[in-house]
């Protein structure tokens, strides 16, 4: 009994992540996320494909592009079934009308291709088994990463192939962690390792730590701005403040409203759905430029997308806070090499205009990624005799795999996956 797993992106980077199982023999394929990446400049890199006739159905894992970005272009010659939450299926909505708001000129689909993924896509839940060709069983469990995130298992031919997409393994204000105890065991872990060389520290720590930033900046009549991803990052920063009660006025402004409301929309997928409610509730929603012109003069917090301060409502801010070293900057999310956080991190120099950051600046970790230590807990739960490591950078998975094989000796073979490398994978 055999399968092909072939890496279509996500090999050595992190970042468009696709993986496409077929059953020995068959050109029929499931493909599990077809997403996209940036280079430095910021256009997009798609994942390779596969041809779209041969394609029976997508799994998309969540909605962020980098596992979704890809996908439309299946559509411009075949009609897959696409399966996913809810609320997947509804911010990835969001999300591809933003790419094509940004990049439409370079973009290689338009807006009909998204209809028509849109169209075809069926809401899935956690627990659902779905059979796909008469030759593949899907089955679906929450991978804690983010709303509507999930785990796929693949069974084909005998064989169970497990795809992690993004997975978290810790409790969080917005999440509970991964289903791994319901997965069972499994044949072959395809999975990702963006921290498998680091540690985050514990999640009450970078909470409190942004409470009392919050707290001392207010007290010296400063604002707080925290530019936040729009998918999952704003949403829990809004709930940290709502649980600690900061009782100082809190802003919210950007794409976040709009996935705040879709998480309202899907409660059962959040784990303290009440506290969302209760900030969205009692939080200034920026709505237009007569709020946003009000909000950063008053001390307080602004939450802003974006998270890197790539443009969008956090650019806007950062412009009129960064000057007043009574003032703070929190970044809470990852910032990339080139990014403009970073450039700001790494040398103190605003976007655009390249003067000098007066405001207090702080990074705090609140990943929404396993670390090293949860992704071991992902292998010891699922027990797989084959382990094919994605969406990883190459020296951070080499070092993952290495332990891999030193900590788990029920594991015969690990692979850091290359990009248009091809598994084959057999029941032992
Ligand atoms: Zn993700
Ligand atoms: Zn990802």
């Amino acid at each position: 009994m055999q399968a092909s797993i072939k890496v279509l992106g996500g090999g050595g980077e992190v970042g468009r992540t696709s993986v496409l199982v077929r059953a020995a023999g068959r050109r029929e394929a499931v493909l599990l996320d077809a997403g996209i990446n940036f280079d430095e400049e910021d256009n997009p890199i798609y994942a390779a494909t596969y041809p779209p006739k041969h394609v029976k159905a997508i799994v998309l894992s969540h909605a962020h592009l980098d596992h979704i970005g890809t996908a439309p272009l299946y559509f411009i010659s075949g009609n897959p079934v696409v399966y996913a939450t809810r609320p997947t299926i509804q911010m990835a909505k969001l999300m591809l009308e933003d790419f094509l708001k940004l990049n439409g000129p370079q973009s290689l689909y338009e807006h009909e291709e998204v209809e028509r993924l849109l169209e075809m896509s069926v809401p899935v839940d956690y627990g659902d088994r779905v059979a796909v060709d008469d030759t593949y069983e899907l089955e679906f469990y929450s991978a804690g990463h983010i709303p509507g995130s999930m785990i796929t298992v693949v069974n084909v031919d005998g064989l169970r192939v497990a795809f992690t997409g993004d997975i978290n393994t810790i409790e969080t204000v917005l999440m509970e962690p991964a289903q791994l105890d319901k997965v069972g065991r499994v044949d072959v872990l395809v999975m990702e390792a963006t921290y498998g060389n680091a540690l985050h520290p514990p999640r009450e720590a970078s909470e409190k730590r942004l409470i009392s930033i919050i707290e001392e900046t207010v007290e010296q009549g400063g604002t707080v701005l925290v530019p936040a991803f729009s998918v999952a990052r704003g949403q829990e920063i809004m709930m940290v403040l709502a649980k600690y009660d900061v009782g100082v006025p809190v802003a919210v402004d950007g794409m976040i409203r709009q996935v705040t409301e879709i998480f309202l929309e899907n409660q059962k997928y959040i784990r303290n759905p009440h506290l969302l409610a209760k900030a969205y509730n009692e939080f200034t929603i920026v709505r237009g430029w007569q709020d946003r012109h009000r909000v950063w003069r008053r001390p307080g917090v602004i939450i802003a997308s974006a998270g890197m301060l790539k443009g969008g409502p956090s650019l806007y801010y950062l412009k009129k806070l960064g000057g007043d070293p009574r003032n703070a900057v929190v970044l809470v999310s990852f910032q990339a090499p080139g990014s403009p956080g970073r450039k700001l991190l790494e040398e103190g120099l605003m976007p655009e205009t390249g003067e000098p950051l007066r405001a207090r600046l702080e990074w705090l970790d609140f990943s929404s990624h396993a670390d090293r230590n949860g992704l071991h807990k992902v292998v010891e739960a699922l027990r797989p005799s084959k382990v094919i490591i994605v969406h990883s950078d190459v020296d951070v998975a080499l070092a993952f795999a290495e332990e891999v094989r030193a900590r788990h000796g029920f594991v015969d073979d690990v692979v850091v996956a290359e990009n248009n490398s091809e598994y084959l994978v057999s029941t032992p």
